[in-house]
């Protein structure tokens, strides 16, 4: 199955709010491929945002995301990168839509609760930046048809 990287950002870590997104993760058929925590650092920041490296604020990104450890996490499902990229909603809180993470859980645009990896492509370069390869686990649990239909896994 298909699999995408999400980063339980330093508020939601600060905010308690992990045990609530990791529930709806798994309410909605995520398969929990792996999951850890871990201590960010700027060399790590900006391989992972290096789209972001030349902004006037990206040092107060570095700021807010080392200021805990983060708990990452490999989701796999089918289409599992599109489907959790909309289940986190657009980049600032004010603007995402309710129901989705950061439009049910946070107002800015900046400590914004959860990363989700953008594209297919950036979701196995992502995977690859944050977990070994022993840490992520291919394995089906057996209700996981009870998710789908027919001929959909
Ligand atoms: P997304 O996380 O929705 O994929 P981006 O890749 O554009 O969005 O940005 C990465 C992260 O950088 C955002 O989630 C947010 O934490 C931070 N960020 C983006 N734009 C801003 C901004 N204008 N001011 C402060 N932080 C920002």
């Amino acid at each position: 199955m298909e699999k995408t990287l999400v980063i339980f950002k330093p508020s939601a870590i600060d905010r308690r709010l992990v045990g609530r997104i990791i529930s709806r993760i798994e309410d909605k058929g995520f398969v929990i491929a792996g999951l850890k925590m871990m201590q960010l650092t700027e060399e790590l920041l900006r391989e992972h945002y290096a789209h972001l490296v030349d902004k006037p604020f990206f040092p107060s990104i570095v700021e807010s995301m080392t200021a805990t450890p983060v708990i990452v996490g490999c989701l796999a499902g089918v289409e599992a990168v599109r489907v959790f990229r909309e289940m986190t909603g657009v980049t600032n809180g004010r603007n995402a839509q309710p129901g989705t993470l950061r439009g049910d859980f946070c107002m800015s645009g900046q400590t914004n609760i959860v990363h989700a990896s953008d594209s297919v492509e950036n979701a196995k370069i992502e995977i690859a930046r944050f977990f070994k390869d022993e840490e992520v686990f291919d394995y089906l649990p057996e209700n996981v048809k009870s998710f789908y239909g027919d001929n959909e896994l």
